[in-house]
């Protein structure tokens, strides 16, 4: 066989991979992507789309569920997987045709195969040879588990729950961050009891203390259970269900347990560290341009140490196309890359906690603005909040909200942040009503010392 060149080898077809490829192809560099399962990754087909897709039908089990509060009468009769799984999948295969259909029409070469990177800007495939002038890595990562603690049968990861066949009666949730609290949201929704068991003191342990706060009390709310400061030590399975034992001694029977202690990088099987590439715990350490130690080896995506987030990742793939094409694009900020959890209620931030805006800023302000004295809210009979932090006379720091569908509000909180916006800025911007993107005009307001709907 003979070897291939091209301006861009690029390892792995997930977000960061292909991302970097579409950009990569658009600005006429020479691209060959390397893909050993399906082009899309993680985020496409067992991650944010299935995820999301999940949610949104326990949104509809719960409308189903409350019509009668809305005065429209309807029950919820009951789940039927195969019906949800296969709403899901349609999304999932639509979007996936589409993105092959994409990545056909930019000639990019696209190869299916499991790659290793030899070395001197090189991946291999089957025996084949890819030298790029550049090459990037973005392979991504894999759902992590604890030690002793084997996946099958009752135990399972987001790679299996994100396929469950049936609603599990009884379910606990080792892990209270992002895919953890997902997971429990949806199956509270289709009517299982949910126990989450989490180390840290508090469930989303990556947010504000605030939002932390408020998504526990709106869980007590749901029913959904969760045990918070506690360790895991171990869990028993047999065909009846499965035994979950804690540290404190208690244990929990449960028909599934569903593992989602975060995710780490697949960085062991692919070459890198025989062929010369500095890791830090498996990761692949970068400096702000993307680059590795190694000359014209670039990383994107899960394998970076940061935000594990798809958007991250395309961002990062982007910026490196452009780099390599000569456009000196500036640098991503990690603090001004958005973060929603998509359980209900939504948590959606952006920016420093409050905790943090102290750390590096000294004095700081923070105000929170309640969705009661929000129209849309109370239409949607959603509880939550705004809060906002800024440094003292300064720019805003951080937001951070909760309630249903704030998520959608992240996209201004991101303008607000990244732009450096003070209150004032803000609260001479109108608003449409009722919108709940309001609520976050009403906080800026209040910020700028003119309150309107707010009390006390
Ligand atoms: C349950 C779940 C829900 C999530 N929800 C969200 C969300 O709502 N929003 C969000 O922003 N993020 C979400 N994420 C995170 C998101 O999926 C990841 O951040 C994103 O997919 C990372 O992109 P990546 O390109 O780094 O890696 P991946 O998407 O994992 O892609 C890496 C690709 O490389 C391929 N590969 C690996 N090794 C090789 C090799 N040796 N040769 C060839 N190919 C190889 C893999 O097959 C894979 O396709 C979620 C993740 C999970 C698990």
């Amino acid at each position: 066989m003979t070897d291939s060149t091209a301006d861009l080898v690029i390892l792995g077809g997930g977000s960061g991979g292909y991302a970097c490829a579409l950009r990569g192809a658009q600005l006429g560099l020479s691209v060959v992507m390397v893909e050993k399962d399906k082009l899309g990754g993680t985020c496409l087909h067992r991650g944010c789309i299935p995820t999301k897709a999940l949610l949104h039908a326990a949104e509809v089990a719960d409308s189903a569920r409350d019509g009668e509060s809305f005065g429209v009468k309807t029950a919820l009769e009951g789940i039927d997987m195969s019906g949800v799984n296969s709403y899901k999948d349609s999304v999932v295969s639509k979007m996936y045709k589409g993105l092959q259909g994409l990545v056909k029409s930019r000639d990019i070469t696209y190869v299916e195969g499991d790659g290793r990177f030899v070395g001197e800007r090189t991946v291999e495939v089957d025996g084949q040879r890819y030298t790029g002038r550049h090459v990037v890595l973005a392979t991504g990562s894999y759902a992590r588990t604890l030690p002793g603690l084997d996946i099958g049968g009752r135990v399972v990861t987001s790679d299996q729950a994100v396929n469950l066949d049936h609603v599990p009666d009884r379910v606990v949730v080792l892990g209270g961050g992002v895919i953890g609290v997902e997971f429990a949201s949806v199956w509270r929704s289709f009517g299982s009891e949910v126990t989450v068991v989490e180390a840290l003191p508090n469930l989303v342990p990556a947010e504000d203390d605030f939002l932390a706060k408020q998504l526990e009390r709106a869980f007590r709310r749901r029913g959904i259970a969760f045990k918070t400061g506690v360790k895991f030590t171990g869990a028993e399975q047999s065909d009846a269900g499965v035994t979950v034992s804690l540290e404190s001694g208690e244990q929990i029977e449960a028909d599934l347990l569903l593992v989602a202690v975060g995710r780490g990088p697949n960085t062991a099987s692919a070459g890198y560290e025989e062929a010369g590439v500095t890791l830090q715990h498996g990761f692949v350490p970068t400096d702000e341009r993307l680059r590795t130690n190694l000359d014209s080896v670039y990383a994107v995506g899960d394998i970076v140490p940061g935000l594990q987030l798809a958007h991250r990742g395309f961002a990062q793939g982007i910026f490196v196309a452009e780099d390599i094409a000569g456009l000196r694009p500036t640098p991503i900020d990690e603090d001004g890359i958005p973060r929603v959890t998509y359980c209900e209620p939504e948590v959606a931030s952006v920016g420093l906690t409050e905790a943090q805006a102290r750390q590096r800023h000294g004095e700081v302000e923070s105000l929170t603005y309640d969705l009661s004295g929000n129209g849309k809210s109370q239409i949607l009979q959603t509880r939550g909040a705004v809060k906002v932090v800024r440094s003292k006379d300064g720019p805003v720091l951080g937001i951070h909200m909760i309630g249903t569908r704030v998520g959608e509000l992240v996209g201004e909180a991101q303008l607000i942040f990244n732009w450096e916006a003070y209150a004032d800025d803000v609260a001479a911007l109108v608003h449409a009503h009722p919108t709940q993107t309001e609520a976050l005009g009403e906080a800026h307001l209040a910020l700028a010392g003119k309150p309107l709907h707010s009390h006390g």
